[in-house]
């Protein structure tokens, strides 16, 4: 990679600005947040291109554009407390961590935990508290949460993560068979639980007791 500052700006304005990404606090997150530093050397030159890039364990950083869609579909304000599932590089937990006060992210394989870890650490991104465990369960002691990320494909929606989302909340979470979803934000309003549809999409899978068995 030449330039990461260059190859950033690229991806800002060729990936997400033209495809409609308007949210000026999630693109100023974009750019600030070094991507490449998530990634692994061997594949740092391809940190900022159009796709998602496997960090191992048969687990990916997700494409650019859908960690920005997923992002913007959240509607972050700075107080929020945002519960991510699926920490994976740690890379939309970064994004998320300059958009609100405070970041909770579950991971379900502890080494990736432990370098999502290190990696943010040393990015000095300190508002995000990282956990092992089954994330379709949620984090139930340090709910309610203003807004909820899956960053795996489900097969159904976890009951329990609507439980942790606070009055005027969103889920936003893939959600379908294991080669394509539909991502759904599902926000609980004073009416009872509002469902749209924002699109689809292909993730790796969600694992655990509400998710898929293997
Ligand atoms: N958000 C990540 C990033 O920015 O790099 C990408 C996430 S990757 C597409 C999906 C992650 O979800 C994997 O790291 C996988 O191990 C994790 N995962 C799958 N099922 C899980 C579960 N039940 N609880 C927590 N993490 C889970």
């Amino acid at each position: 990679m030449k330039d990461p500052l260059i190859a950033r700006e690229r991806m800002i304005e060729e990936q997400l600005q033209s495809r409609g990404i308007r949210d000026q606090q999630v693109l100023a997150a974009f750019r600030e947040v070094p991507r490449h530093k998530f990634v692994e050397d061997y594949l740092k030159y391809k940190a900022y291109e159009d796709y998602p890039l496997s960090i191992g364990f048969g687990q990916t950083i997700s494409q650019p554009y859908m960690v920005a869609i997923m992002t913007e579909a959240l509607r972050v304000q700075p107080s929020h407390r945002i519960l991510e599932i699926g920490t994976g590089s740690g890379y939309q937990a970064a994004i998320l961590s300059r958009l609100c006060s405070l970041v909770y992210s579950i991971e379900r394989v502890s080494a990736l935990a432990s370098r999502a870890r290190k990696t943010l650490d040393e990015l000095g991104y300190f508002n995000i508290h990282i956990r092992i465990g089954d994330g379709t369960l949620g984090l139930p002691n340090d709910a309610p949460y203003d807004g909820i990320i899956v960053t795996a494909g489900a097969p159904h929606v976890p009951e329990a993560l609507i439980e942790q989302l606070n009055q005027d909340g969103s889920l936003v979470i893939p959600v379908g068979d294991q080669s394509l979803q539909d991502l759904k934000r599902i926000t609980r309003t004073p009416e009872g639980v509002k469902e749209e549809s924002l699109g689809g999409c292909r993730f790796v899978k969600l694992i655990g007791k509400n998710g898929w068995s293997s």
